[in-house]
């Protein structure tokens, strides 16, 4: 296996383009479980981890967070606006896997089980992709395009994830079959971007590719519409138990070692019943 260690983000591009299709390594902590378990054996490796240009952070209405950027990292950002991405981050593996694994891995290995795609998707991001030919952006909802399969091009490096800031209103709520080390039997991620009256709901491992709740957003909309979009939702209890079962019919699930089809629906429509109750009263 040939190992390059590129010192800079054209140095990488340079070697991605003369070896299409390479592997990069950032945390390894999805790779390196591939090569160890000998289901991958990549002929050339390139290490994108100590890239300084895939590390920025910024938050300043428009978001950016570099493809490097560790759940560590995420974790130590305040609340607010972050909210849903610090709920993500917390679940995500243990302390060490955080340490180490990025949102450009995550968005590299496109698992509908992936905790920070449905983030990703109920904020409408956009995936920064950067070769030798230049930089191409992506909407989230074209860039995951099957289970494990994305639209990344072969001499491409996914360098940032970007969203507008969608306001305080904003959770992420995750199911698995313990509370900790564990892979999502089934996630929500529910924004609701009061600014632009606008509801978003995304599942994840409930489909081959995460799932966004469309006739859920417009049933949420509308109730918002009636109470107003500056006033806090007091969401009745049948307003919630319909919008969970709009949640759950979106999803698309399969039975497999982690729960079965019937089990994720009925957390899907628990989890969007609790999402909507707890974001539905923050209003700023
Ligand atoms: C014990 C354990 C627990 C885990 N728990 C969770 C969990 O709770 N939730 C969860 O979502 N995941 C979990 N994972 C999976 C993993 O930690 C995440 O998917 C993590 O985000 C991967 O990031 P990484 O930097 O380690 O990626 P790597 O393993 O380095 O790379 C993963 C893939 O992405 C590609 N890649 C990396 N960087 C880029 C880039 N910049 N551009 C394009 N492609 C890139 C690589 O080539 C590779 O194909 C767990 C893994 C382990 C081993």
């Amino acid at each position: 296996m040939e190992i390059e260690r590129p010192r800079s983000l054209d140095g990488a591009l340079a070697a991605l383009a003369a070896h299409p299709g390479a592997d990069l390594l950032a945390g390894g902590t999805d790779l390196m479980v591939e090569i160890n378990f000998g289901r991958k054996r990549p002929e050339h490796l390139i290490v994108v981890q100590p890239l300084a240009e895939l590390r920025d952070l910024d938050r300043n209405g428009a978001v950016r967070v570099g493809a490097g950027v560790t759940y560590t990292r995420l974790l130590a950002e305040g609340g607010g606006s972050f909210a849903a991405v610090r709920e993500m981050a917390r679940t995500v593996g243990s302390p060490q896997i955080r340490n180490a694994g990025t949102v450009g891995g995550n968005l590299g290995t496109s698992s509908p089980a992936g905790d920070a795609l449905p983030v990703l998707a109920a904020f409408d991001a956009t995936v920064v992709l950067r070769s030798r030919r230049g930089e191409r952006r992506i909407p989230f909802a074209d860039y995951m395009t099957g289970p494990k399969r994305n639209a990344r091009a072969p001499d491409e490096i996914v360098v940032a994830a970007e969203w507008r800031d969608p306001g305080p209103a904003q959770t992420f709520l995750k199911v698995g079959t313990r509370n900790a080390m564990v892979i999502a039997v089934a996630s929500l991620c529910l924004v609701v971007e009061r600014a632009r009256k606008s509801v978003r709901v995304a599942l994840g491992s409930c489909g081959p590719t995460i799932l966004r709740a469309g006739e859920a957003e417009r049933f949420a909309e509308e109730l918002i519409d009636e109470s107003g979009w500056d006033e806090p939702l007091d969401v009745s209890e049948a307003a919630a138990a319909r919008f969970g079962e709009l949640v759950a019919a979106a999803a698309r699930p399969i039975d497999d070692v982690r729960g079965s089809a019937r089990y994720r629906r009925h957390v899907l429509g628990v989890m969007a019943r609790r999402a909507l109750e707890r974001v539905g009263s923050v209003v700023a």
